[in-house]
């Protein structure tokens, strides 16, 4: 087919509201087809979304560190095939730092009892006797969950403090289906046969999600980004960045057009079909005329847990050899530490120095999210110093990146209310296609973003795939077995009545 541009045939031409991955997979695959395209971004700088990688100085650093792992070989390609070489291969080391020892992660038996001393061992060993010996009578909650399993000691150190600063709850509160879930294949059992050297499949990780060998682009996660919104110039795709979607237009029929607001003032653009990433809740304000007034409402009910990165550089040319520490010492506000040399030596732009990101798990208008980035900088300078994993005196710079809506929040009403902008989104606004991870409000990582934007270009080429389908190993699945509806596991709150925890994960 031959190439064909955006302003000369809006009448056959897509246009794609967000540049993230979800958005540019689908406007790289039409592109690609010999169709007219055109990409709004609502970041005046540059593309990638919650994968972009943020460059301070000279110092590169992502959004939460970005591992590059997929089961689907077609997502495994498109990496290739947009980077070659410059993709590395990296074998994971993350520990998890308690009370001032570093634990392996996936946990090893002997080196959890080495760590935590002979005194503690035994304790842990006691109450892990203990927890099996009476069965409660209603495992209900996370914290249940986890006691019953490993005991109450060992819940306290390794399960407790890290979950509750990443959902923001207690694990009191959060449903013990998700432990079922997102801890099966683990159990003391299973540990002690490991450290007795059985295992079935020696290769296969304890837990399902760990992946221990995963790829990562030289310049970070952003690279990825930059390099195929280049591809998508090149092939005569348009991607115009500071444009905010305010307006989507539509009448009896479907969308006709999108409005967008930038420096330059408001734009309006024609096309045929429409490919929406952003966030549901944003959407539904934005259709015009509006949705049923029940249909806007529960978009605008739809939540988001926010996420803080604090850079630090350090004049220190080794601090940890890990790419991250999760953080599980009380009395600290920070998650989780990434060394993003650790990544890749090209985040540094000199070998001399370290870019840590200290992250922190928050809400939007939260204390910690008001405060102004000379306050935040001097925080985790003085919890990194706490923790004794890097000196205060060696920090020479900080740069803080407020991230809204880094995690779409599942609570007891989430999958009606995307339920309610779907069929709404399916019978009035046919050509509206959704995608992506805030699109269809599903947490969810890169790989998984990209089939859905994958299945929104062939189904505008003709296809009839369903991205719901798409689950959270970026399968594409057709017997329902994995899952209601493909997404990933997150926690459920134990009481319909309570605000469940936000989504969100250590492994992301
Ligand atoms: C802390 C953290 C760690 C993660 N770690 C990993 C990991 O290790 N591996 C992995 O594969 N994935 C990881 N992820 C997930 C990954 O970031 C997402 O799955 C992916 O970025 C989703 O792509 P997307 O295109 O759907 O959405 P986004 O990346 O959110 O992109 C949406 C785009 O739309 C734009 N936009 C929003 N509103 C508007 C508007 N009104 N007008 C115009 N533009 C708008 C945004 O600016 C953005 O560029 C992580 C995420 C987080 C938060």
């Amino acid at each position: 087919m031959g190439r064909l541009s955006y302003p000369d045939s809006p009448d056959t031409a897509t246009v794609v509201l967000g540049a993230g991955p979800a958005g540019l997979t689908a406007a790289w695959e039409l592109c690609k087809a010999g169709l007219p395209v055109l990409v709004v971004e609502r970041n005046p700088h540059q593309v990638g979304g919650l994968s972009r990688t943020v460059d301070y100085k000279g110092f590169r650093f992502d959004i939460g560190g970005h591992r590059f792992f997929s089961k689907n070989a077609d997502i495994e390609k498109l990496w290739s095939e947009i980077l070659g070489a410059r993709m590395l291969e990296r074998q994971r080391l993350s520990r998890i730092y308690y009370h001032g020892r570093l634990f392996k992660y996936p946990l090893e038996i002997w080196d959890t009892l080495k760590n935590l001393g002979a005194g503690e061992a035994a304790a842990c060993v006691a109450s892990y006797l203990r927890a099996r010996a009476r069965r409660p009578a209603d495992i209900r909650s996370f914290e249940d969950w986890v006691t019953h399993a490993f005991g109450r000691r060992l819940h306290e150190i390794f399960f407790k403090t890290y979950t509750e600063k990443v959902w923001g709850i207690p694990c009191s509160a959060i449903s013990a289906d998700w432990a079922a879930q997102r801890i099966r294949g683990l159990s003391m059992t299973a540990l002690f046969k490991a450290a007795a050297g059985w295992r079935p499949n020696p290769s296969a990780p304890l837990i399902k999600t760990l992946a221990n060998r995963f790829r990562y682009p030289l310049h970070g996660p952003g690279q990825m980004w930059e390099s195929m919104a280049q591809r998508i110039e090149h092939e005569g795709g348009i991607i115009r960045l500071g444009e905010r979607v305010i307006r989507i237009h539509r009448d009896s029929r479907g969308a006709l057009a999108v409005t967008t607001a930038g420096a330059h003032g408001e734009r309006t653009y024609p096309g045929r079909h429409f490919v929406s990433t952003i966030a549901i809740r944003e959407l539904a304000a934005a259709i015009d005329p509006p949705p049923p007034p029940e249909v806007k409402e529960a978009a605008e009910k739809l939540g988001y847990r926010d996420f803080i990165t604090v850079a630090l550089i350090l004049d220190q040319d080794e601090v940890f050899p890990d790419q991250w520490i999760y953080i599980h010492e009380p009395g600290v506000r920070v998650g989780r530490i990434q060394n993003f040399k650790n990544w890749s030596p090209a985040m540094v732009p000199d070998a001399r120095y370290t870019v840590l990101g200290m992250e922190y798990f928050c809400f939007h208008g939260e204390r910690l999210w008001r405060m102004a980035d000379a306050e935040l900088i001097a925080l985790a300078a003085s919890e990194l110093a706490r923790l004794g994993l890097g000196a205060a005196a060696q920090i020479v710079d900080g740069a803080v990146v407020r991230q809204h809506a880094a995690y779409p929040v599942y609570d007891h009403h989430y999958r009606e209310r995307v339920a309610r902008m779907r069929t709404f989104v399916e019978s009035q606004v046919p050509n509206l296609h959704l995608a992506g991870r805030n699109g269809m409000h599903k947490y969810n990582n890169q790989d998984h973003a990209m089939l859905t934007g994958l299945m929104a270009a062939w189904n505008i080429m003709g296809g009839r795939f369903d991205p719901w389908r798409v689950n959270s190993d970026a399968l594409y699945i057709e017997d329902g077995h994995d899952g209601e509806d493909g997404s990933r596991l997150v926690p459920m709150s134990v009481a319909a009545s309570e605000i469940a925890p936000p989504a969100g994960a250590e492994e992301d």
